[in-house]
């Protein structure tokens, strides 16, 4: 059954959750596309082989092209924590934006509407709503350094720890990149390169900063206190 107040656009892309498994992550993306209707008709493409459960367009109007007891397939290859199949174990969000331009008003008003709903449906924790880069380091940047993470913490549906100073530049010595690889991989991330996961944990938490500094190892290390992975 389609969500209702969601206009319904079955894409094909989509088969059953593996293992019958529930969602209990949310992942985030934007489109990358030049329009609204061109995203979705890529999402429907059987050609293409993607898909996502949801297209919220600039205006706010909400798509759904997969229903969300099926898997669509937005993630591909990554990991969050012990998940690896994660198209199998999530609920997959796309954002008509270019990647380059503020999120309209519109659209993350729906967007706040959507995850509060999905979240409460099926007793996801705030922590669980990620980024498509946050599942694959290295290869994915959205919905990158202009997504409101901290208005969605702050309405329950998303983590955001704050942020101390920035401090004076840090050697990235081994001792170093061992402790922050170590906290990342506590909070959720997963690779073998620290500089890759440093990159992605950055996007989405300190966009703007410039050299690798304390706040940096403050910040990894509150995510993984506060918001530990879990492990199954
Ligand atoms: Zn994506």
């Amino acid at each position: 059954m389609p969500r209702a107040g969601a206009l319904w656009q079955p894409s094909p892309n989509f088969g059953p959750r593996r293992d019958d498994a529930t969602p209990d992550l949310v992942v985030i993306h934007y489109t990358a596309m030049e329009s609204c209707d061109a995203a979705l008709a890529r999402l429907c493409a059987p050609e293409h082989e993607v898909s996502a459960h949801y297209l919220i367009a600039g205006d706010g109007t909400l798509l759904q092209l997969v229903e969300e007891r099926a898997r669509a397939w937005h993630a591909g290859a990554g990991a969050w924590g012990a998940v690896r199949d994660v198209n199998s174990r999530s609920i997959g969000i796309e954002l008509d934006n270019a990647g380059d331009v503020p999120f309209a008003e519109a659209q993350i008003v729906q967007l706040v509407e959507l995850l509060g709903e999905i979240l409460a449906d099926h007793g996801i924790p705030p922590e669980r709503v990620i980024g498509h880069s946050d599942m694959a380091p290295g290869r994915k940047r959205d919905p990158g350094p202009l997504f409101p993470w901290a208005r969605l913490a702050a309405a329950g549906l998303s983590v955001w720890p704050g942020e101390g100073p920035a401090g004076p530049a840090l050697e990235a010595s081994p001792e170093r990149l061992a402790r922050l690889m170590a906290a990342l991989l506590r909070f959720g991330y997963r690779g073998s390169q620290a500089l890759v996961l440093f990159d992605a944990f950055r996007q989405r938490f300190r966009p703007l900063a410039g050299a690798f500094d304390q706040a940096d190892l403050d910040l990894a290390e509150t995510l993984a206190r506060r918001w530990p992975v879990a492990e199954g």
